[in-house]
């Protein structure tokens, strides 16, 4: 018996054609966050000839493309379609070699280094698949095409945007990322899979002065130092062992002359957790220990900390894991594996909070398998496989881009196909 996923993927080589194409094409023409233009562009040609609904300029760059198919679940895919401003070392026949004007105004070369380029391609070819197959299954399917993931406000955006009036209800969200493991892979993980990330700036203020009269100062790069010493504790003392958390001191900037003590000093903090309440109690241990500095050396005003750029964290839900774990197990075999928690961050879960719906994320491989093989067996895993953001970072074309397409078809035939349907009915 075919398997609805087997009757779908069925057209993967005539798909693969233009998306091995489109792919190139993507990764040489990359786009900043907020500037995906042209990206969006090829987005909303290829929704429309596979005889989705489109919608553009949701959220700024943001597309939406609609498939509707009958009666059935409403499920939600999402690919985020930004670039980072890295100048591309992989040496391959498609590099970037673009550059762009970043938010502050400076020139900045661009490249694909997370792999974006990627979830675009997979997700335009699995719409294509379903849109080709509308037999077998029932349904909505809801594709989003994001921007500015990298800056964390790109999801939000496309919510504040009027993504909501789109489409009365989601039952469903999913979404992957192309990782550094062995190529044709799917990994997924139930619970906390990608922390959330905040970043702090606090300022401490101190009375400037003449470097050869201390006394007549309060010095704010002693009271900064106290307090980047200080907060190494918050992890290795505040918290129970075992739980997940990073604080990183990332900046810090006082200054501009030996003889002369300033009048502040600013410090930026990275901070990453896996539970709302390690990240609440994170926040306060850091202004406990900034105001308390602040009060220790006598400082004539209190400090300012100013969050930004927050991601939420990205917790899959139990079962929708499971079916989607179930049906990759069914379809990849040994190839769908089990996800390690990701430090990195991601601003997806926006979408399916603002539909209160639940949702999985997976990882699927990008790195050629003898590669990342012959590194793992020396140990060297770290040191010999490109990871996202660097300028290394070359996903290989084949079967990483056949493997997110089938990924993304697999997991939303789990709700929409119509033996699934059936299958699931008391
Ligand atoms: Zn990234
Ligand atoms: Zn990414």
């Amino acid at each position: 018996m075919a398997t609805t996923s087997a009757v779908v993927l069925g057209r993967l080589d005539e798909v693969r054609v233009w998306q091995e194409e489109l792919y190139r094409d993507l990764h040489a023409h990359p786009e900043l966050s907020h500037q995906e233009h042209r990206t969006a562009q090829a987005v909303a040609g290829r929704l429309a000839a596979a005889g989705c609904d489109v919608h553009s300029g949701v959220g700024g760059t943001g597309v939406v493309g609609i498939l509707r198919n009958g009666a059935g679940p409403t499920v939600l895919l999402r690919a985020d379609m930004d670039a980072l401003p890295v100048r591309e070392a992989t040496g391959l026949p498609y590099a970037s070699t673009a550059t762009a004007t970043a938010a502050d105004g400076t020139q900045v070369p661009v490249m694909h280094a997370c792999g974006h380029d990627v979830h675009v391609t997979c997700l335009l070819g699995a719409l294509d698949l379903l849109a080709g197959a509308t037999d077998v299954w029932g349904g909505t399917v809801v594709a989003v095409f994001q921007p500015a993931e990298e800056v964390a406000d790109g999801a939000s955006g496309m919510v504040e945007g009027g993504l909501t009036d789109l489409v009365d209800t989601v039952d469903v969200a999913l979404c992957q990322h192309v990782l550094p493991l062995p190529a044709g892979c799917v990994a997924t993980r139930s619970g906390p899979v990608l922390s959330s990330a905040d970043s702090m700036r606090v300022t401490v203020h101190g009375r400037g002065g003449h470097g050869s009269m201390p006394h007549a100062t309060v010095d704010p790069v002693v009271v900064a130092a106290m307090i980047v010493v200080r907060l190494q504790t918050v992890v290795s003392r505040e918290l129970p062992p075992g739980e997940p958390a990073v604080l990183t001191v990332g900046s810090i900037q006082a200054g501009t002359k030996s003889n002369i003590i300033p009048e502040s000093a600013t410090i930026l903090l990275n901070i990453r957790t896996y539970s709302d309440e390690t990240r609440t109690g994170i926040l306060s241990a850091i202004e406990r220990i900034v105001r308390a500095e602040c009060a220790a050396s006598g400082a004539p005003e209190e400090p300012e900390l100013e969050l930004f750029d927050h991601f939420p964290l990205t917790e899959n839900d139990l079962e929708v894991t499971a079916r989607v774990a179930a049906a990759f197990a069914g379809h990849f075999g040994d190839a769908a594996q089990e996800l390690a928690p990701v430090t990195a961050s991601e601003d997806f879960s926006d979408l399916p909070r603002a539909f209160d719906a639940p949702y999985t994320y997976w990882g699927i491989g990008g790195t050629d398998s003898e590669v990342f093989d012959r590194a793992a067996a020396a140990g060297r895993l770290a040191q010999d496989v490109p990871v996202n953001h660097s300028a290394a970072f070359a996903p290989v074309l084949q079967p990483t881009l056949d493997t997110g397409t089938a990924a993304l078809v697999v997991a939303a035939l789990a709700w929409l196909g119509r033996e699934e349907q059936l299958g699931r009915e008391p």
